[in-house]
């Protein structure tokens, strides 16, 4: 599949947004129209026709105003897919009934975009860098052959079209579903379809540590920890969003919903405070809950397998885009009571924002959000639990397509943040209390694709 967006990066920078504030200068827009639609904030959304209804509707990308955090929690309750953070303002994906919502409560608009206004020559074109489902199968299948008694293939279920939900484990004395007391940790990629990136990012660190499992700080970790790597979580609606050659800009999975529209949003069905603020009741919102805590088999998936694993000590969960490292809670606004935790948590998030570059702070410092991963993770499991929105750190940088420029310089600056949660897992809490060892793997990566 795959596909370098730099097309889709030049129609936003040079059609959209010439010379635009999103960067935080004032300057004016620019905007050619006749290839794309930017709405202006009085004019009204256009209402949904049948045939919208039946599919996914009319779907958006809009930035708004949004001073503070209240503000982006008022987005989020309207049905904003909140992805891109700069001062003042905000973006994200919604659909028509989201965009009335927004006017509904006095939020001003900056910028609509329809997204079905984008031809085929607007999007990325093919390139193999990118792995489809097939070949994540294939690609994890080559590295468990390259690490015999290391890696083993893995299963976490099946998604709701009946695809696998495969991953791999690094355990040098258990393979397959066979127990372990080695203190564990997880790795999750691409719940939200459209975010390929963080399917690339999981896989490869996987071949980066079975292709590097002889030097002597990786062997000690593989030794002594059991390691899972899940690179896609929603392989349906990854593949949905660019069989067709042309990216659908597809965020939720592939659930027929009974009002026609497709998609429950993974990352909102979990069930520790499910029902809470920033996930939409609306079935067409790109934020959709579902309609009951883990209605949905991949979310199931995943919460079987933590149930599973009761040595799980630290999960990552990989998503796109904004650079962002971020801990619980997601919905509610209060830090998680554990003060010794809290501080283990910081101290992780700020050592990894060191050599990744990203930010990081509690998630709901950014805007609530109910339903996710990791507020499940902690809060059902004390599972240490992070959301990684990797590269880019705009819609304008590329977005959910940044091409398959970036897939090796992500997965670099992300090795030495997963060895050292590795290395953690024995005992998360010291990381607030003693350097660990991983803090010093020097990054030298190989991560280019062997097929
Ligand atoms: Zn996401």
């Amino acid at each position: 599949m795959a596909r370098t967006n730099a097309l889709l990066a030049a129609a936003f920078s040079s059609i959209l947004l010439a010379g635009s504030s999103w960067a935080g200068e004032d300057r004016p827009i620019s905007f050619d129209g006749s290839k794309g639609s930017v709405i202006e904030p009085a004019a009204p959304a256009p209402a949904p026709s049948p045939g919208e209804l039946e599919s996914q509707g009319a779907h958006y990308w809009v930035v708004i105003e949004a001073q503070d955090r209240a503000a982006r929690n008022a987005a989020a309750d309207a049905g904003l897919s909140l992805e891109e953070f700069a001062a003042g303002k905000v973006g994200g994906t919604i659909n028509a009934q989201g965009v009335r919502n927004l006017r509904s409560k006095g939020i001003k608009i900056i910028k609509q975009v329809d997204l079905d206004s984008f031809g085929p020559e607007q999007f990325p074109k093919p390139d193999e860098a990118y792995h489809d489902y097939k070949e994540v199968l294939a690609e994890l299948d080559g590295i468990v052959a390259s690490a015999p008694g290391v890696a083993s293939r893995v299963k976490m279920g099946s998604s709701l079209n009946g695809l696998e939900l495969a991953g791999l484990r690094f355990n040098t004395t258990a393979s397959g579903s066979r127990k372990s007391s080695k203190p564990g940790i997880v790795f999750l990629g691409t719940h939200h379809a459209r975010e390929h990136l963080s399917t690339e990012t999981p896989l490869l660190l996987a071949k980066w540590i079975a292709d590097n499992r002889a030097k002597p700080e990786v062997a000690s970790l593989l030794a002594t920890r059991d390691i899972w790597f899940f690179p896609l979580v929603n392989p349906d609606g990854a593949e949905f969003d660019h069989a067709s050659g042309k990216y659908k800009m597809h965020r939720k999975n592939m659930r027929k919903n009974d009002n026609g529209t497709t998609g429950v949003d993974l990352n909102r069905n979990y069930g520790f405070g499910w029902g809470g603020g920033g996930a939409s009741t609306d079935p067409g919102s790109d934020t959709y809950r579902g309609p009951s805590a883990f209605s949905e088999p991949e979310s199931q998936a995943v919460k079987r397998f933590a149930e599973a694993h009761p040595n799980l000590k630290i999960l990552l969960s990989y998503h796109t885009f904004s650079e962002l490292i971020l801990y619980p809670w997601g919905h509610l606004d209060e830090d998680i009571s554990d003060a010794r935790a809290l501080a283990a948590y910081k101290a992780m998030a700020a050592k990894m924002a060191g050599w990744t570059g990203y930010t990081p702070q509690k998630s709901s410092d950014l805007y609530i959000a109910s339903g996710d991963t990791c507020d499940w993770a902690w809060g059902e499991r004390g599972i240490f639990a992070f959301t990684f929105e990797l590269t880019p750190s705009s819609m304008w940088g590329g977005g959910f397509y940044p091409g398959a420029g970036v897939i090796a310089s992500t997965v670099e600056k992300n090795i030495r943040p997963a060895l050292y949660l590795i290395d953690l897992a024995d005992d998360p809490y010291r990381a607030a209390t003693q350097s660990v060892a991983a803090q010093a793997v020097p990054s030298t990566p190989s991560v280019a694709r062997t097929q």
